[in-house]
């Protein structure tokens, strides 16, 4: 189970797992943080199939989630999820960003995808407070790998050193409270 979870420093763009997820704004138009690097990496390619989707479903609410093709970047596909905007806490945040991690690894597992790579969703420009964001993402998909075999292996990438040093401190109590 431990093996399962995986935490690395560095950009999420360059790796080469099945799926890289995005944290995207509900336009999925890419803009600026991970997403922006998502969309330079990518190229025009993701652009395109992002305009698909929007044009066949609207927009992407917070909490859910798309999936596209990955464009130049190493991966093979890229599930878009919209985080929520920090305001406070009272605004259903905890709930929404749960779902947002819940909905990417159901798109990943109804794919048939392995490997997964997640940044730390809503934490940059969205405002999401880091340690509390990292909990609920670590626990969340933990709880997933618990009841599915796939995806198999999930990578969280931390851009910054407070998320790597929050997100090796959860892996290194994983199953403690267990
Ligand atoms: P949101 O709008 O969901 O807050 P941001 O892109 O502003 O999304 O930030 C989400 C997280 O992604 C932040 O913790 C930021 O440090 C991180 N980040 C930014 N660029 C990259 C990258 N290239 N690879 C991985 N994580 C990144």
């Amino acid at each position: 189970m431990t093996a399962r979870i995986q935490v690395l420093q560095g950009d999420i763009t360059q790796l080469e797992v099945d799926v890289i997820v995005n944290a995207a704004n509900p336009s999925l138009m890419g803009g600026g943080g991970v997403d922006g690097a998502i969309h330079r990496a990518a190229g025009p390619a993701l652009e395109e199939a992002c305009a698909l989707v929007r044009q066949q479903q609207g927009t992407c609410p917070p909490g859910h989630a798309v999936i596209t093709q990955a464009g130049n970047l190493k991966a093979k596909a890229v599930i878009h999820t919209v985080g929520p905007v920090w305001k406070g806490g009272d605004a259903h945040e905890a709930s929404l960003l749960e779902e947002a991690y819940r909905n990417s690894l159901q798109l990943a597992l109804d794919n048939g995808y392995q490997s997964v790579a997640f940044p730390a969703i809503s934490t940059g420009v969205y405002g999401y407070p880091k340690p509390a964001a990292a909990e609920i993402a670590f626990h969340t998909v933990e709880r997933f790998l618990t009841f599915h075999r796939t995806p198999e292996k999930v990578w969280f990438v931390c851009f910054d050193d407070e998320n790597a040093r929050l997100y090796k401190r959860l892996l290194s109590q994983q199953g403690d409270a267990a």
